[in-house]
């Protein structure tokens, strides 16, 4: 007998499909006559994904800069998997993985290079913070929760450092298997045709479509060539909006040159949660229907090609044997004003609005989908 069973849940391609779920896992797919402990009849009324996973977060509740709850960024607003960006180094990663053995969604961490992680605004100003066998340490203690590192490259963070941080990340990368590394790109220096051409397959730019002079697009619009050769070579855009990072029109122009991103992700935290203009990783992806992606195109920045950029082997697809975490949502016909980081803002007809997540084969409404009275777990 299967633990849950959801009848006719409507995929993004439009197809209906009943989904089993067993000991935390995805048990049987399609036309489903088999019982189960519990069955939820969805009628083809909302739609259900692989659980959300947000690539970019702040969720370590001790920093004190960049603080949040796991679970409010997480299963709160239908997001089953979140990765830290380095809030944390190696200094304070075992207080963070503590905490988040008590979330109910599941926390993985991209290890800042610096030791110090996100106490100020300055970590890599210092070199002496940059210490590879403390990292090294680290994701020896840690293999299956640190899933990559954190390099955060604009003048505030490096200082007087320039370039020098990355070229450190990209060795401290190779003593470490090769696991991806995340790259914040904001003001310069450095500038980003230098970060560009020092990352290779598999490294993600955050803050893809920042509007800050230091931006992707040449001051004519064009990708800059740094970027294109890094495109060619593997390299992934993660859009990382968060509270300064984002622009509408570089998005836009973006997309329509075929720029599209691999992972779209909030860079959330309690300060742009509560007072925008991230708010939620749903109204993040709203965004990007707004300007004209589609929605299996979002679904899957945020499922298989999330998973696939930070090599979770069971997470992001509906398929037998990949874990039970799910996300059901609608997308409702509600008149919404989105805001950009730089203050622009655009009508949108349509938003995203998560109702409920199964997380290890557990269900968990949402706000919008207790006040609908959605489902019965
Ligand atoms: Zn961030």
């Amino acid at each position: 007998m299967f633990d849950l069973l959801l009848r006719r849940a409507r995929l993004v391609d439009d197809t209906l499909t009943d989904i089993a779920i067993q000991d935390g896992s995805i048990a049987a797919l399609g036309e489903i006559n088999a019982p189960a402990r519990k069955t939820v009849e969805l009628d083809g009324n909302c739609y259900a994904s692989a659980g959300w996973i947000d690539s970019h977060v702040h969720c370590y509740s001790n920093s004190p800069i960049y603080h949040d709850e796991p679970d409010s960024v997480g299963i709160a607003t239908g997001v089953t998997t979140v990765i830290d960006a380095g809030s944390t180094g190696a200094d304070d990663v075992d207080d963070f993985y503590a905490l988040t053995r008590k979330a109910t969604t599941d926390v993985y961490a991209l290890l800042n290079i610096s030791r110090v992680g996100l106490i100020a605004q300055n970590e890599l100003a210092n070199m002496a913070n940059i210490d590879a066998d403390a990292v090294k340490q680290a994701v020896q203690r840690y293999p299956d929760f640190i899933v990559g590192l954190k390099a955060r490259m604009s003048s505030s963070v490096v200082g007087e450092n320039g370039i020098t941080p990355l070229e450190r990340a990209k060795v401290i990368q190779q003593e470490n298997g090769g696991l991806p590394l995340m790259v914040h790109i904001g003001n310069n220096p450095p500038n980003l045709d230098e970060i560009a051409d020092l990352l290779s397959s598999g490294d993600i730019i955050t803050h893809c479509y920042n509007g800050k002079p230091n931006r992707i697009l040449t001051p004519s619009g064009e990708l800059k060539s740094a970027v294109t050769r890094a495109l060619q070579r593997g390299v992934r855009l993660d859009v990382g909006h968060g509270t300064a990072s984002f622009s509408f029109e570089v998005a836009r122009r973006a997309i329509a040159m075929g720029i599209l991103p691999d992972t779209i992700s909030s860079d959330i935290y309690c300060r742009n949660r509560i007072d925008g203009p991230v708010r939620s990783l749903a109204l993040v992806m709203s965004k990007f229907l707004a300007i004209g992606m589609s929605l299996p195109q979002v679904i899957a920045c945020v499922t298989a090609n999330a998973a696939d950029g930070l090599r979770l082997a069971k997470k992001g697809r509906l398929e037998v044997g990949y874990d039970a975490d799910l996300t059901l949502f609608t997308v409702a016909s509600t008149p919404t004003l989105l805001v950009d980081a730089e203050k622009e803002s655009l009508q949108a007809d349509k938003i995203l609005q998560p109702l409920a997540a199964i997380r290890a084969g557990k269900g968990y409404l949402t706000e919008q989908g207790s006040a609908q009275n959605a489902f019965d777990f």
